[in-house]
């Protein structure tokens, strides 16, 4: 039986965002660490690699494919209540040790990671979207930047039958990939994971880029959310969250920020799970530095009002929550808070038409995927 890496190699294609630095080097620009790979090697991803002077990159198959809500994303101000039709393929550019996702991102890098691949076109999966009524095509589940190419392919089929597109991305980008993608992309959501440096590179990367990413996403106009996943004893602290809410106050006080519960995943089991009284802490502070819009997310019923969304004119009540589930919208056609008429930063619909799905689900008639052996 063939190998995940003899599997993944005969589904690759010659990349678009690389250079030759040499004779026997190029340079990858899809993610932030810009790797230099020697003939014969792949990048630090494991997913792409220089083969005869060419890069190679992934194509043609998805880790796996999800139904959700739009809020799991999460994103607050982007289609409330619709569902996003999710797709991710294999590797990662970082190696989280809390990540839950690790199933497909370090299916190359840990021999416990074990997921097979599905055979997939541009065609299969916006139809399949389509045909479970989601609005939305997101890449998720393992880093998209660093399959970007196949990303763009499926967003031109998908644009073109009507649908939004998304990232769902740790931000480690480039300019170069961030043009790249632009005009295929709705909405983009990073998971800015901490404000420190030394951090990042706890978890195989640099703050720089990603800092980068947040700018130039917000000058470029794409609808941006940011996530942080609280970290008891890792990213917790008064002082990196003050930081990190300044930053992002500093680019737009409409960036919504979403502070999240970390549960024991993976190989980080040391520090506790998240407790409400931590996210209303961050979210505190993520106001306190100017923030208009910040919520707490996954522990449903127990932080307040804090899943929900007021106006920051008038503080009217626009979406109410409950973990992922709409209870109540009142925005009006244009996107403007009933009560007051101002305009409410995001990308609305123009009516809210319910919600399709509060919770995930597999798409039906999944047997249009078949298992790559
Ligand atoms: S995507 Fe990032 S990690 Fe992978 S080869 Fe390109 S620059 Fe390196």
């Amino acid at each position: 039986m063939a190998s995940l890496r003899e599997v993944l190699n005969q589904h690759v294609r010659e990349g678009e965002l690389y250079e030759p630095i040499d004779r026997n080097r190029v340079r990858c620009y899809a993610c932030g660490h810009c790797c230099p790979i020697l003939e014969g090697q792949p990048g630090v991803c494991k997913v792409r690699y220089n083969e005869g002077g060419k890069l190679y990159v992934p194509w043609g198959y998805v880790g796996g494919v999800q139904c959700d809500p739009i809020e799991k994303k999460p994103f607050f101000h982007a289609y409330p209540g619709a569902l996003a039709y999710s797709f991710g393929m294999l590797g990662c550019d970082l190696h989280c040790s809390y990540c839950q996702n690790w199933v497909t991102s370090q299916a190359l890098r840990d021999p416990n990671a074990v997921s097979p691949p599905l055979q997939a076109s541009p065609d299969l999966l916006v139809k399949d979207a389509l045909r479970q009524g989601a609005k939305v095509l997101v890449s998720t589940y393992n880093e998209p930047l660093i399959t970007a190419e196949w990303a763009v392919a499926i967003f031109q089929e998908a644009k073109s039958a009507g649908l939004k597109t998304a990232f769902v991305s740790n931000g480690n980008g480039t300019p170069q990939v961030l043009e790249y993608i632009r005009p295929w992309i709705d909405f983009y959501k990073v998971d800015l994971k901490s404000f420190d440096d030394r951090h990042y590179r706890q978890l195989g990367g640099r703050i720089g880029p990603i800092l980068d990413t947040i700018r130039r996403l917000d000058d470029m106009g794409v609808w941006l959310e940011i996530v942080t996943l609280l970290i008891p004893g890792f990213n917790d602290s008064d002082d990196e969250l003050c930081r990190l809410a300044e930053f992002l106050a500093g680019v737009s006080r409409d960036i919504p920020w979403h502070v999240t519960a970390f549960h024991k995943d993976y190989k980080m089991s040391d520090p506790d799970d998240t407790k409400p009284e931590d996210l209303i802490r961050a979210a505190e502070i993520g106001k306190n530095a100017g923030l208009r819009f910040v919520y707490a997310g996954n522990l449903p019923g127990r932080v307040g009002t804090l899943e929900d969304t007021h106006c920051h004119h008038c503080a009217s009540m626009l979406v109410r929550r409950y973990g992922y589930f709409i209870e109540e919208y009142n925005l009006t056609a244009n996107g403007c808070c009933r009560d007051c008429g101002n305009a409410v930063p995001g990308r609305w619909p123009e009516r809210f038409e319910g919600q399709i799905a509060d919770r995930p689900f597999l798409p039906g008639h999944s047997s249009s995927f078949v298992t790559i052996r």
